[in-house]
């Protein structure tokens, strides 16, 4: 591996006022989870997202714990969930004692595939959970007349999809709640950190309770119900405020890219991208090539190819029922399309701040393994 100039999946881009924020919670000694940047930080990003209350939190796997606990999960229901996801989507209808019931991808979108969920509703389904996976939001328009049908919320996993839109609306708006992530690697990040969004002021109001140990929100000292410490410090909430300041100039650069890509990889038959559906703003959080050839040797030769060129790659993630926690709550249910994404795809370096040359470099390394240059 070439390891002078390694060219990374993902790395932040603290170029605004980041650095000045944070100095100001030191000087001021405001680094706890309290503080001015807090309550700037969910003001601003319900202004960004059109909801009526932003709630921050530790990060976004607890954002989905939040927004599960606050809709009334319970043990014993059931959450529907696309299999092809981030395990912590999964991960977080499990810490409510209910069970996750997965559903295949469509080609179109690579999300849960609407026409495949209707037949796993049972009569302890209570919820749909919605990823808008690779910052591609899902076909939002079925799920929530299914929802409605069915007595069902919704929510949307945004962990992957700031400022993407549905039809024009943004995703995280759409449905009954919605948890963001701003780990280091999402489109903007506090380090560690989530939000959960909601217009729901019931909603809204049991997500304050829950994240901060259950305490009353008006009884000072008084705790009627068992909550969690979720809470986000202010110095989280600095950088996050910062990096919402230039949140479209981080959503342009990556809109940039996703076209850059495009433009040099297009030709190459063995190999083809994520699809943009017309009625979708992709804000392409990764931008994931598939290999046509469905052979794990091929795939990984690429892999390896670009590894020692000096460029980082992930695989596409492994679907749920694949892992050891859920292989066992699927029968015999075929998941083909997240199983062909899952086997032949990865993600190629995708940062706001890469440079033309680094594109030109991976696109021609690419090119290079396919004997096309
Ligand atoms: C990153 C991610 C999460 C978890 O967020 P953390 O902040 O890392 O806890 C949840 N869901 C999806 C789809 C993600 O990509």
């Amino acid at each position: 591996m070439n390891t002078q100039t390694v060219i990374p999946v993902a790395k932040p881009a603290l170029i605004g006022n980041e650095r000045a924020y944070v100095l100001d919670c030191i000087d001021t000694n405001w680094i706890s989870s309290n503080g001015k940047y807090i309550h700037e930080f969910e003001q601003e990003f319900a202004k960004f997202i059109g909801v009526n209350y932003a709630l921050s939190c530790s990060n976004g796997t607890v954002a989905l714990h939040l927004a599960l606990l606050a809709i009334g999960i319970k043990p014993g229901d059931e959450v529907i969930v696309p299999t092809l996801t981030f395990v912590a989507t999964a991960n977080a209808v499990m810490y409510c004692g209910a069970t996750p019931v997965f559903v295949d991808s469509e080609t179109e979108t690579w999300n849960i595939d609407p026409h495949l969920i209707e037949q796993r509703i049972t009569n302890k389904t209570k919820a749909i959970i919605v990823v808008h996976l690779y910052g591609h939001p899902a076909n939002m328009d079925p799920i929530v007349e299914l929802a409605k049908a069915y007595n069902l919320k919704i929510i949307e996993d945004v962990a992957e999809a700031h400022g993407a839109t549905y039809k024009g609306r943004p995703v995280g708006s759409i449905g009954d709640v919605a948890t963001f992530s701003f780990y280091g690697n999402k489109i903007m990040t506090t380090g560690e950190g989530g939000m959960v969004v909601t217009n729901d002021a019931a909603i809204g109001q049991m997500v304050q309770q829950l994240k901060g140990q259950g305490v009353s929100i008006d009884r000072k000292y008084w705790f009627p119900i068992i909550g969690y410490n979720y809470r986000m410090t202010n110095i989280q909430a600095a950088i996050g405020l910062a990096q919402l300041e230039r949140i479209n100039w981080h959503i342009e650069r990556r809109i940039w890219l996703a076209a850059q890509y495009k433009l040099r990889l297009e030709s190459i038959d063995e190999i083809y991208m994520q699809p943009e559906v017309v009625w979708a703003k992709h804000v392409y959080w990764m931008n994931t090539i598939i290999v046509k050839k469905r052979d794990p040797l091929y795939r990984q030769a690429l892999i390896e190819f670009l590894d020692s060129a000096g460029i980082e790659t992930r695989p596409v993630f492994i679907p749920m029922h694949k892992l050891p926690p859920y292989m066992a709550l699927v029968n015999d249910q075929s998941f083909d399309v997240a199983d062909l994404l899952s086997d032949c795809g990865f993600n190629i370096p995708s940062f706001a701040t890469i440079t033309i040359e680094e594109v030109d470099y991976i696109c021609n390394t690419i090119k290079h393994f396919f004997n096309k240059t």
